[in-house]
Protein backbone atom coordinates (compact mmCIF):
# COMPACT_ATOMS: atom_id res chain seq x y z
CA UNK A 1 0.00 0.00 0.00
CA UNK A 2 2.61 2.16 1.01
CA UNK A 3 4.82 1.91 -2.59
CA UNK A 4 2.19 3.27 -4.07
CA UNK A 5 -0.43 5.86 -2.01
CA UNK A 6 0.44 7.83 0.50
CA UNK A 7 -0.57 6.46 3.93
CA UNK A 8 0.47 8.12 7.53
CA UNK A 9 1.98 5.73 9.71
CA UNK A 10 -0.17 6.59 11.76
CA UNK A 11 -3.27 5.02 9.79
CA UNK A 12 -0.91 2.75 8.49
CA UNK A 13 -0.54 0.78 11.72
CA UNK A 14 -4.57 0.95 12.46
CA UNK A 15 -4.72 -0.61 8.87
CA UNK A 16 -2.19 -3.47 10.21
CA UNK A 17 -4.38 -4.33 13.59
CA UNK A 18 -7.64 -4.22 11.27
CA UNK A 19 -6.46 -6.59 9.09
CA UNK A 20 -5.25 -9.03 11.50
CA UNK A 21 -8.44 -8.96 12.98
CA UNK A 22 -10.21 -9.64 10.07
CA UNK A 23 -8.15 -12.80 9.11
CA UNK A 24 -10.74 -15.82 10.60
CA UNK A 25 -13.79 -13.28 9.48
CA UNK A 26 -12.52 -13.69 5.76
CA UNK A 27 -11.82 -17.68 6.20
CA UNK A 28 -15.94 -17.86 7.01
CA UNK A 29 -16.24 -15.79 3.65
CA UNK A 30 -14.53 -17.42 1.72
CA UNK A 31 -15.90 -21.02 2.31
CA UNK A 32 -19.48 -19.51 1.58
CA UNK A 33 -18.24 -17.88 -1.73
CA UNK A 34 -16.47 -21.40 -2.57
CA UNK A 35 -19.68 -22.96 -1.48
CA UNK A 36 -21.87 -20.80 -4.04
CA UNK A 37 -19.38 -20.74 -6.89
CA UNK A 38 -19.61 -24.11 -6.75
CA UNK A 39 -23.32 -24.10 -7.07
CA UNK A 40 -23.38 -21.51 -9.84
CA UNK A 41 -20.25 -23.51 -11.50
CA UNK A 42 -22.58 -27.21 -11.48
CA UNK A 43 -25.49 -25.29 -12.95
CA UNK A 44 -23.71 -24.14 -16.09
CA UNK A 45 -22.42 -27.38 -16.05
CA UNK A 46 -26.13 -29.23 -16.02
CA UNK A 47 -27.58 -26.32 -18.15
CA UNK A 48 -24.88 -27.52 -21.05
CA UNK A 49 -23.96 -23.33 -21.36
CA UNK A 50 -22.23 -22.90 -24.69
CA UNK A 51 -20.99 -19.88 -26.80
CA UNK A 52 -24.39 -20.25 -28.56
CA UNK A 53 -26.34 -19.01 -25.40
CA UNK A 54 -24.33 -15.69 -25.76
CA UNK A 55 -26.01 -15.17 -29.61
CA UNK A 56 -27.66 -11.73 -29.31
CA UNK A 57 -31.65 -11.80 -30.48
CA UNK A 58 -33.57 -8.74 -32.11
CA UNK A 59 -37.10 -7.66 -32.47
CA UNK A 60 -39.72 -9.83 -30.30
CA UNK A 61 -36.88 -11.76 -28.80
CA UNK A 62 -39.08 -15.46 -29.91
CA UNK A 63 -36.71 -18.18 -29.32
CA UNK A 64 -33.64 -16.93 -27.20
CA UNK A 65 -32.27 -19.84 -26.01
CA UNK A 66 -29.59 -18.05 -24.03
CA UNK A 67 -31.90 -15.82 -22.02
CA UNK A 68 -34.24 -18.80 -21.58
CA UNK A 69 -31.48 -20.83 -19.67
CA UNK A 70 -30.31 -18.11 -17.80
CA UNK A 71 -33.73 -18.56 -16.35
CA UNK A 72 -33.76 -21.60 -15.36
CA UNK A 73 -30.26 -21.70 -14.00
CA UNK A 74 -31.22 -19.09 -11.56
CA UNK A 75 -33.90 -20.55 -10.73
CA UNK A 76 -31.70 -23.98 -9.80
CA UNK A 77 -29.25 -21.39 -8.06
CA UNK A 78 -31.64 -20.39 -5.99
CA UNK A 79 -33.26 -22.99 -5.06
CA UNK A 80 -36.50 -21.67 -6.76
CA UNK A 81 -39.10 -23.20 -9.13
CA UNK A 82 -38.42 -20.49 -11.86
CA UNK A 83 -37.02 -17.10 -12.37
CA UNK A 84 -36.86 -14.46 -14.98
CA UNK A 85 -33.47 -12.48 -15.47
CA UNK A 86 -33.22 -9.34 -17.91
CA UNK A 87 -31.44 -6.63 -18.62
CA UNK A 88 -34.61 -4.46 -19.58
CA UNK A 89 -35.25 -4.69 -15.97
CA UNK A 90 -34.17 -0.57 -15.56
CA UNK A 91 -33.27 -1.09 -11.74
CA UNK A 92 -34.45 -2.83 -8.55
CA UNK A 93 -37.11 -0.70 -7.61
CA UNK A 94 -38.68 -1.48 -11.61
CA UNK A 95 -38.10 -5.36 -10.99
CA UNK A 96 -39.94 -5.09 -7.36
CA UNK A 97 -42.86 -2.98 -8.68
CA UNK A 98 -43.13 -5.48 -11.92
CA UNK A 99 -43.33 -8.36 -9.15
CA UNK A 100 -45.87 -6.62 -6.99
CA UNK A 101 -48.22 -5.50 -9.73
CA UNK A 102 -47.81 -9.10 -10.97
CA UNK A 103 -49.00 -10.77 -7.79
CA UNK A 104 -51.46 -8.23 -6.90
CA UNK A 105 -55.02 -7.25 -7.33
CA UNK A 106 -57.55 -4.56 -6.65
CA UNK A 107 -59.05 -5.06 -3.52
CA UNK A 108 -56.05 -7.27 -2.15
CA UNK A 109 -54.08 -6.57 1.11
CA UNK A 110 -50.11 -6.19 1.36
CA UNK A 111 -48.72 -6.58 4.51
CA UNK A 112 -45.15 -5.18 5.16
CA UNK A 113 -43.81 -7.02 8.12
CA UNK A 114 -39.84 -5.55 8.77
CA UNK A 115 -41.13 -1.62 9.36
CA UNK A 116 -41.19 0.96 6.74
CA UNK A 117 -39.68 -0.20 3.05
CA UNK A 118 -36.63 1.43 1.19
CA UNK A 119 -37.55 4.78 0.34
CA UNK A 120 -38.02 4.53 -3.80
CA UNK A 121 -41.18 1.43 -2.66
CA UNK A 122 -42.84 4.20 -1.11
CA UNK A 123 -44.22 5.81 -4.48
CA UNK A 124 -44.63 2.69 -5.55
CA UNK A 125 -47.19 2.00 -2.64
CA UNK A 126 -48.60 5.50 -2.84
CA UNK A 127 -49.10 4.66 0.92
CA UNK A 128 -47.84 8.77 2.37
CA UNK A 129 -49.79 10.34 -0.17
CA UNK A 130 -51.49 9.48 -3.58
CA UNK A 131 -49.07 9.01 -6.58
CA UNK A 132 -50.59 8.48 -10.02
CA UNK A 133 -50.66 4.84 -11.25
CA UNK A 134 -49.20 3.91 -7.15
CA UNK A 135 -50.39 0.39 -5.81
CA UNK A 136 -52.89 2.52 -3.67
CA UNK A 137 -54.53 4.23 -6.85
CA UNK A 138 -55.39 0.06 -8.64
CA UNK A 139 -57.11 -0.39 -5.66
CA UNK A 140 -54.40 -2.06 -3.06
CA UNK A 141 -54.27 -1.68 0.41
CA UNK A 142 -51.30 -1.05 2.52
CA UNK A 143 -50.20 -1.54 6.29
CA UNK A 144 -46.77 -2.39 8.07
CA UNK A 145 -45.55 -3.60 11.30
CA UNK A 146 -42.93 -1.94 13.08
CA UNK A 147 -39.95 -3.86 13.68
CA UNK A 148 -39.18 -4.63 17.26
CA UNK A 149 -37.04 -2.70 19.73
CA UNK A 150 -33.75 -3.99 18.74
CA UNK A 151 -34.61 -3.31 15.28
CA UNK A 152 -35.31 -7.14 14.39
CA UNK A 153 -39.08 -8.41 13.30
CA UNK A 154 -41.61 -8.42 15.84
CA UNK A 155 -42.90 -11.83 15.48
CA UNK A 156 -45.72 -11.35 17.81
CA UNK A 157 -47.19 -8.34 16.14
CA UNK A 158 -46.72 -10.11 12.96
CA UNK A 159 -48.73 -12.94 13.93
CA UNK A 160 -51.58 -10.46 14.76
CA UNK A 161 -51.69 -8.36 12.10
CA UNK A 162 -51.14 -11.71 9.81
CA UNK A 163 -55.15 -12.82 11.80
CA UNK A 164 -56.19 -9.86 11.82
CA UNK A 165 -56.08 -8.33 8.32
CA UNK A 166 -55.62 -11.32 6.32
CA UNK A 167 -53.50 -9.85 3.50
CA UNK A 168 -52.62 -11.85 0.20
CA UNK A 169 -49.09 -10.28 0.39
CA UNK A 170 -46.75 -10.42 2.84
CA UNK A 171 -43.32 -8.64 2.12
CA UNK A 172 -40.14 -8.78 3.81
CA UNK A 173 -37.45 -6.39 3.41
CA UNK A 174 -34.03 -8.33 4.06
CA UNK A 175 -31.63 -5.66 3.44
CA UNK A 176 -31.19 -2.46 6.32
CA UNK A 177 -30.79 -0.44 3.59
CA UNK A 178 -30.03 2.85 4.45
CA UNK A 179 -31.26 2.29 7.98
CA UNK A 180 -29.16 1.21 11.18
CA UNK A 181 -31.24 -1.88 12.08
CA UNK A 182 -29.67 -5.23 11.27
CA UNK A 183 -30.19 -6.86 8.05
CA UNK A 184 -32.39 -10.60 8.26
CA UNK A 185 -30.41 -13.57 8.11
CA UNK A 186 -31.86 -16.48 6.28
CA UNK A 187 -32.13 -17.61 9.64
CA UNK A 188 -34.56 -15.19 10.77
CA UNK A 189 -36.55 -15.11 7.10
CA UNK A 190 -37.30 -18.51 7.80
CA UNK A 191 -38.69 -17.33 11.39
CA UNK A 192 -41.16 -14.77 9.60
CA UNK A 193 -42.20 -17.27 7.37
CA UNK A 194 -42.93 -20.03 10.07
CA UNK A 195 -44.63 -17.06 11.99
CA UNK A 196 -46.92 -16.04 8.49
CA UNK A 197 -47.73 -20.07 8.37
CA UNK A 198 -48.28 -20.70 12.09
CA UNK A 199 -50.84 -17.74 11.65
CA UNK A 200 -52.77 -19.68 9.40
CA UNK A 201 -51.92 -17.86 6.46
CA UNK A 202 -51.09 -19.16 3.09
CA UNK A 203 -50.35 -15.12 1.81
CA UNK A 204 -48.04 -14.68 -0.75
CA UNK A 205 -44.55 -14.40 0.87
CA UNK A 206 -42.14 -11.63 -1.09
CA UNK A 207 -38.72 -10.79 -0.75
CA UNK A 208 -37.15 -7.54 -1.01
CA UNK A 209 -33.37 -9.18 -1.86
CA UNK A 210 -31.62 -6.65 -2.81
CA UNK A 211 -28.18 -6.65 -1.33
CA UNK A 212 -28.98 -10.10 0.33
CA UNK A 213 -27.48 -12.88 -2.48
CA UNK A 214 -25.06 -15.10 -2.35
CA UNK A 215 -23.84 -13.49 1.17
CA UNK A 216 -25.02 -17.01 2.86
CA UNK A 217 -25.12 -20.23 1.35
CA UNK A 218 -29.09 -19.95 1.02
CA UNK A 219 -31.67 -17.85 -0.78
CA UNK A 220 -35.24 -16.83 1.07
CA UNK A 221 -36.85 -19.02 -1.99
CA UNK A 222 -35.19 -21.94 0.15
CA UNK A 223 -36.93 -21.27 3.55
CA UNK A 224 -40.29 -20.52 3.03
CA UNK A 225 -40.39 -17.14 0.98
CA UNK A 226 -42.82 -17.59 -2.34
CA UNK A 227 -40.87 -14.92 -4.70
CA UNK A 228 -37.75 -12.91 -4.30
CA UNK A 229 -36.59 -9.94 -6.59
CA UNK A 230 -33.45 -7.76 -6.39
CA UNK A 231 -31.01 -5.55 -8.93
CA UNK A 232 -28.26 -6.70 -11.12
CA UNK A 233 -26.55 -3.38 -10.18
CA UNK A 234 -26.07 -4.72 -7.01
CA UNK A 235 -24.54 -8.51 -5.92
CA UNK A 236 -26.26 -11.06 -8.59
CA UNK A 237 -24.88 -8.87 -11.31
CA UNK A 238 -21.35 -9.39 -10.34
CA UNK A 239 -19.91 -6.48 -11.25
CA UNK A 240 -20.52 -7.17 -14.96
CA UNK A 241 -24.13 -7.02 -16.10
CA UNK A 242 -24.85 -3.18 -17.36
CA UNK A 243 -28.35 -3.19 -15.80
CA UNK A 244 -31.19 -5.68 -15.23
CA UNK A 245 -32.89 -7.21 -12.49
CA UNK A 246 -34.09 -10.71 -11.39
CA UNK A 247 -37.45 -12.13 -10.35
CA UNK A 248 -37.57 -16.11 -8.84
CA UNK A 249 -39.64 -18.20 -7.07
CA UNK A 250 -42.78 -20.20 -7.16
CA UNK A 251 -43.95 -20.90 -11.17
CA UNK A 252 -47.42 -19.53 -10.97
CA UNK A 253 -46.27 -16.24 -9.30
CA UNK A 254 -43.18 -16.11 -11.52
CA UNK A 255 -45.38 -16.40 -14.42
CA UNK A 256 -47.89 -13.61 -12.99
CA UNK A 257 -44.77 -11.35 -13.03
CA UNK A 258 -43.61 -11.98 -16.43
CA UNK A 259 -47.34 -11.39 -17.93
CA UNK A 260 -46.90 -7.72 -15.97
CA UNK A 261 -43.20 -7.62 -17.81
CA UNK A 262 -44.29 -7.76 -21.08
CA UNK A 263 -48.20 -8.36 -21.85
CA UNK A 264 -50.53 -10.78 -20.61
CA UNK A 265 -50.61 -14.08 -22.31
CA UNK A 266 -47.47 -13.15 -23.85
CA UNK A 267 -45.02 -13.36 -21.17
CA UNK A 268 -41.30 -14.28 -21.08
CA UNK A 269 -41.39 -15.17 -24.41
CA UNK A 270 -40.89 -11.81 -25.83
CA UNK A 271 -38.07 -9.68 -24.85
CA UNK A 272 -34.51 -9.52 -27.62
CA UNK A 273 -31.52 -9.84 -25.33
CA UNK A 274 -30.00 -7.67 -28.02
CA UNK A 275 -26.44 -8.85 -26.94
CA UNK A 276 -26.36 -8.37 -23.18
CA UNK A 277 -27.06 -12.65 -22.62
CA UNK A 278 -23.35 -12.58 -22.13
CA UNK A 279 -22.57 -10.15 -19.96
CA UNK A 280 -25.70 -11.60 -17.54
CA UNK A 281 -23.68 -15.19 -17.78
CA UNK A 282 -20.45 -13.62 -16.68
CA UNK A 283 -22.03 -11.67 -14.13
CA UNK A 284 -23.90 -14.36 -12.51
CA UNK A 285 -20.50 -16.64 -12.74
CA UNK A 286 -18.87 -13.80 -10.74
CA UNK A 287 -21.37 -13.18 -8.14
CA UNK A 288 -20.57 -14.98 -5.57
CA UNK A 289 -16.88 -14.00 -5.61
CA UNK A 290 -17.38 -10.66 -6.13
CA UNK A 291 -19.94 -10.52 -3.61
CA UNK A 292 -17.73 -12.29 -1.27
CA UNK A 293 -14.91 -9.44 -2.06
CA UNK A 294 -17.47 -6.80 -0.97
CA UNK A 295 -17.87 -8.64 1.82
CA UNK A 296 -14.40 -8.42 2.71
CA UNK A 297 -14.35 -4.67 2.16
CA UNK A 298 -17.22 -3.91 4.21
CA UNK A 299 -15.59 -6.18 7.42
CA UNK A 300 -12.56 -4.12 6.71
CA UNK A 301 -13.84 -1.11 6.94
CA UNK A 302 -15.94 -2.30 10.37
CA UNK A 303 -12.49 -3.21 11.51
CA UNK A 304 -10.53 -0.34 10.65
CA UNK A 305 -13.16 2.39 12.03
CA UNK A 306 -13.47 0.26 15.45
CA UNK A 307 -9.93 0.70 15.74
CA UNK A 308 -10.33 4.45 14.65
CA UNK A 309 -12.74 4.76 17.69
CA UNK A 310 -15.79 5.46 15.59
CA UNK A 311 -19.17 3.20 15.82
CA UNK A 312 -19.61 0.63 13.45
CA UNK A 313 -22.82 -1.74 12.63
CA UNK A 314 -22.24 -4.16 11.99
CA UNK A 315 -19.58 -5.16 13.92
CA UNK A 316 -16.23 -6.86 12.17
CA UNK A 317 -17.49 -10.21 14.07
CA UNK A 318 -21.04 -10.00 13.35
CA UNK A 319 -23.16 -12.01 11.35
CA UNK A 320 -23.91 -10.43 8.26
CA UNK A 321 -26.98 -10.70 6.10
CA UNK A 322 -26.36 -8.53 3.24
CA UNK A 323 -23.00 -6.22 2.18
CA UNK A 324 -23.73 -3.06 3.68
CA UNK A 325 -21.81 -1.30 6.39
CA UNK A 326 -22.81 1.83 8.50
CA UNK A 327 -19.92 3.63 10.13
CA UNK A 328 -21.06 6.53 12.41
CA UNK A 329 -18.84 9.25 11.92
CA UNK A 330 -20.76 11.73 14.17
CA UNK A 331 -20.31 15.01 12.17
CA UNK A 332 -20.93 16.25 9.07
CA UNK A 333 -17.25 17.46 7.92
CA UNK A 334 -16.10 13.87 8.24
CA UNK A 335 -19.28 12.79 6.63
CA UNK A 336 -18.09 14.93 3.29
CA UNK A 337 -14.42 14.04 4.41
CA UNK A 338 -15.03 9.96 3.99
CA UNK A 339 -16.59 11.01 0.98
CA UNK A 340 -14.05 12.92 -0.77
CA UNK A 341 -11.15 10.45 0.17
CA UNK A 342 -13.30 7.80 -0.94
CA UNK A 343 -14.01 9.22 -4.38
CA UNK A 344 -10.15 9.90 -4.94
CA UNK A 345 -9.55 6.45 -4.56
CA UNK A 346 -12.04 5.25 -7.24
CA UNK A 347 -10.80 3.37 -10.79
CA UNK A 348 -12.84 5.69 -11.89
CA UNK A 349 -13.47 9.68 -11.69
CA UNK A 350 -10.66 9.58 -9.10
CA UNK A 351 -10.07 13.31 -9.65
CA UNK A 352 -13.92 14.74 -9.22
CA UNK A 353 -14.70 15.65 -5.65
CA UNK A 354 -18.29 14.79 -4.75
CA UNK A 355 -20.31 17.67 -3.46
CA UNK A 356 -23.57 17.34 -1.03
CA UNK A 357 -26.68 18.40 -2.77
CA UNK A 358 -30.50 18.45 -2.09
CA UNK A 359 -31.44 15.14 -3.57
CA UNK A 360 -35.23 15.09 -4.17
CA UNK A 361 -36.84 12.76 -1.65
CA UNK A 362 -34.54 13.93 1.24
CA UNK A 363 -35.16 17.31 3.51
CA UNK A 364 -31.47 17.08 4.22
CA UNK A 365 -28.39 17.10 2.14
CA UNK A 366 -27.03 13.87 1.17
CA UNK A 367 -23.11 13.73 -0.03
CA UNK A 368 -22.29 10.29 -2.03
CA UNK A 369 -19.20 8.62 -3.56
CA UNK A 370 -19.57 6.83 -6.74
CA UNK A 371 -16.24 5.99 -8.83
CA UNK A 372 -17.73 3.29 -10.83
CA UNK A 373 -17.96 1.26 -14.54
CA UNK A 374 -21.48 0.87 -14.14
CA UNK A 375 -22.85 4.19 -13.30
CA UNK A 376 -25.21 3.65 -10.33
CA UNK A 377 -23.23 0.48 -9.40
CA UNK A 378 -23.59 -0.25 -5.68
CA UNK A 379 -21.60 -3.56 -6.00
CA UNK A 380 -18.91 -1.35 -6.79
CA UNK A 381 -17.37 0.57 -4.07
CA UNK A 382 -19.43 3.18 -3.12
CA UNK A 383 -20.79 5.50 -0.36
CA UNK A 384 -23.94 7.46 0.75
CA UNK A 385 -24.14 10.04 3.44
CA UNK A 386 -27.54 12.11 4.10
CA UNK A 387 -25.92 14.99 6.17
CA UNK A 388 -28.63 14.89 9.71
CA UNK A 389 -28.38 12.42 12.57
CA UNK A 390 -27.14 9.75 13.21
CA UNK A 391 -24.36 11.29 10.79
CA UNK A 392 -23.58 8.00 9.57
CA UNK A 393 -21.78 7.40 6.00
CA UNK A 394 -23.07 3.91 4.61
CA UNK A 395 -20.67 2.12 2.52
CA UNK A 396 -20.75 -1.05 0.08
CA UNK A 397 -19.09 -2.54 -2.76
CA UNK A 398 -15.78 -3.54 -4.08
CA UNK A 399 -14.94 -5.46 -6.77
CA UNK A 400 -11.56 -6.82 -5.07
CA UNK A 401 -10.59 -6.41 -1.58
CA UNK A 402 -7.24 -4.95 -2.37
CA UNK A 403 -8.87 -1.71 -4.05
CA UNK A 404 -11.09 -1.49 -2.14
CA UNK A 405 -8.92 -1.44 0.98
CA UNK A 406 -6.92 1.22 -0.85
CA UNK A 407 -10.19 3.15 -0.94
CA UNK A 408 -11.32 2.79 2.05
CA UNK A 409 -7.90 3.88 3.84
CA UNK A 410 -7.81 7.13 1.84
CA UNK A 411 -11.50 7.93 2.90
CA UNK A 412 -9.68 7.23 6.18
CA UNK A 413 -6.69 9.18 5.95
CA UNK A 414 -9.51 12.12 5.50
CA UNK A 415 -11.58 11.60 8.10
CA UNK A 416 -7.98 11.22 10.60
CA UNK A 417 -7.07 14.95 8.42
CA UNK A 418 -10.40 16.39 9.85
CA UNK A 419 -9.48 15.92 13.08
CA UNK A 420 -5.87 17.28 12.45
CA UNK A 421 -4.49 13.68 13.49
C1 LIG B 1 -31.20 -1.00 -3.93
C2 LIG B 1 -32.43 -1.39 -3.23
C3 LIG B 1 -33.67 -1.36 -3.87
C4 LIG B 1 -33.84 -0.93 -5.29
O1 LIG B 1 -33.21 0.24 -5.56
P1 LIG B 1 -32.83 0.74 -7.05
O2 LIG B 1 -32.01 1.93 -6.76
O3 LIG B 1 -34.11 1.06 -7.71
O4 LIG B 1 -32.11 -0.34 -7.74
C5 LIG B 1 -34.75 -1.79 -3.15
N1 LIG B 1 -34.64 -2.21 -1.88
C6 LIG B 1 -33.46 -2.27 -1.24
C7 LIG B 1 -33.39 -2.78 0.16
C8 LIG B 1 -32.32 -1.86 -1.90
O5 LIG B 1 -31.15 -1.93 -1.27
Amino acid sequence: MLDFFNISERLSALDEKAILKTKSVFEKIESITEYNQLKVLRSFINHRVSESNFAPTTGYGYGDKGRDDLDEILAEIFGAEDAIIRHTFASGTHTLTVALFGILRPGDKMLCVTGRPYDTLIGVLGCDEKVDGSLADFGVEYSEVALGANGMPDLPAISEAIKNEKPQVVYIQRSRGYSLRPSLSIADIEKICKTVRDAGSNAIIMVDNCYGEFVEKQEPTEVGADLMAGSLIKNPGGGIAPCGGYIAGRKDLVEKCAFRMTAPGVGREVGASLGHNRELYMGIFNAPHITGEALKAAVYASALFTEMGFGVTPTPNQARADIIQAILLERSDRLIAFCKGLQSGAPVDSHLTPEPWDMPGYDDQVIMAAGAFTLGSSIELSADAPLREPFAVWMQGGLNFHTARAGILMAAEQVLKCDNL
